[in-house]
């Protein structure tokens, strides 16, 4: 039996390496890039947060977030473990159930994939960048511009949208529909929001723990607690990840609003800026000690407070109305940051049309998908991959006749 797979990113090799226990079954893995595994090597900052052991209670989406149950169950966090652990891979877990390789490297995670495809009835084809897809009376015909390959059983790993530069493209949208398939519409999720307000640059690259909530035309839309991260165009950092799905589309008025102490009671704020009444000190360091300097002075001046003036000076009314902003500072949010930003696709091929408990197509017998491609996406904290080492296992091992 031949397997073809698609794609040689997380799912990709998932994929391969379950189809491959059966020795009878030969697997050429096909990956349009120099190397296997490139967004995987990005991942986690470079860490590579392999997975996240509260994946069994949920944390995804899609129009069906429910297909996939049977995969992360069947395939779940701790098999994943034991999986890389019999790779090589040694691994840790943080207690919010983030899950990194020891080494805190992402390449050790590649490697160890790398080294594991290295079998005899594994064959790895770089730079096959496959552009068409058809149904032959035996199964499957696969073309690159230079050749044509045939096999009995195809496997669709090509991943989403999101992270172009590292490798995302359309591609497996555009093979799976040309097979029958239909996908739903694409949005970036895990995303940084950009904002209309012309403070954020000056805020560039501070970082703040703080408790962020997503508010649309006045209502709340989504909140989670966690770091947050100004940039040059807006907020990111993964409490803005964990909140950005779905966030600025649709038109109305967005606004993100941050509590930069959340386990500090506003009255206690207060009650510290009253002391610092007695000192000598200007209103420049109103924040110090409590916030980034630069955090401070901002929410200093959107006070009204201006930095030249003495804190003894200032009045009741006035650092009760900074105190209120380090609990409620409003940010105006106009859009996500596009695909190439985004490390995540929300949307993709409608998963309806996929058997849940084998990944195989229900239009087209021996045509299976795994991955970001399908229409689900993760929260942020290894959900996605998760997702692609479930999915890819499922779908190899039932190509490879296994289950
Ligand atoms: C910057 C960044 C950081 C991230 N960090 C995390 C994290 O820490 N934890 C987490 O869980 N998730 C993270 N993600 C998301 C996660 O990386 C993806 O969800 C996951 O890699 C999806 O796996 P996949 O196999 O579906 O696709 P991919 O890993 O993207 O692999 C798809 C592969 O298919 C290849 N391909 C596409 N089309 C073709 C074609 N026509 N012919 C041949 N090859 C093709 C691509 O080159 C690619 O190598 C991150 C994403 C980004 C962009």
């Amino acid at each position: 039996m031949t397997i073809g797979i698609i794609g040689g990113g997380a799912s990709g090799m998932a994929a391969a390496l379950a189809a491959s226990e059966n020795k009878e079954a030969q697997i050429v893995l096909m990956e349009r890039q120099a190397r296997v595994g490139r967004k995987l090597q990005a991942t986690g900052n470079g860490r590579c947060n392999l997975t996240n052991l509260h994946a069994v209670q949920g944390g995804y989406h899609g129009e069906d977030a429910s297909f996939t149950n049977y995969a992360i169950s069947r395939f779940d966090p701790e098999k994943t473990l034991v999986w890389f652990r019999s790779l090589g891979l040694f691994t840790v877990a943080e207690e919010s159930g983030r899950v990194y390789p020891y080494s805190d490297q992402a390449n050790s995670v590649v490697d160890v994939l790398r080294f594991a495809l290295e079998k005899p009835n594994i064959s790895v084809k770089l730079g096959f960048e496959v552009e068409k897809v058809k149904k032959t009376a035996s199964g499957f015909r696969v073309e690159s511009k230079e050749e044509a390959l045939d096999f009995d059983k195809l496997i669709i790993a090509c991943g989403g949208l999101a992270g172009t530069k590292l490798g995302g493209t359309m591609s497996g949208y555009k093979l799976l529909r040309s097979l029958g398939h239909k996908c739903t519409k694409l949005r970036p999720t895990l995303v940084q929001l950009k904002s209309g307000w012309n403070g954020v640059a000056a805020l560039k690259g501070v970082r703040a723990n703080c408790h962020a909530a997503i508010y649309h035309n006045g209502v709340l839309f989504s909140q989670s607690t966690g770091e947050l991260q100004f940039t040059e165009y807006g907020l990111s950092g993964p409490v803005i990840f964990e909140v950005s799905r779905d966030a600025c589309q649709g038109g109305g008025v967005w606004l993100c609003r941050l509590d930069f102490l959340p386990e500090i009671p506003e009255e206690d704020v207060l009650r510290e800026l009253l002391r610092r009444r007695e000192t000598q000190l200007p209103a420049s360091e109103l924040l110090t000690g409590i916030l980034h300097n630069r955090l401070g002075r901002v929410l200093t001046q959107a006070a009204g407070i201006s930095g030249n003036r003495m804190i003894a000076e200032l009045s009741d009314y006035e650092l009760t109305q900074l105190a209120k902003l380090t609990k409620a500072f409003e940010v105006s949010l106009t859009e996500p940051l596009g695909m190439d930003s985004a490390q995540v696709t929300a949307g993709g091929i409608v998963t309806a049309d996929f058997d849940e408990t084998t990944m195989q197509s229900r239009i087209v017998p021996g045509l299976y998908a795994c991955g970001e491609v399908l229409d689900i996406d993760g929260d942020c904290g290894g959900y996605n991959l998760q997702w692609a080492w479930s999915s890819g296992y499922l779908a190899g091992a039932h190509a490879g006749g296994l289950t």
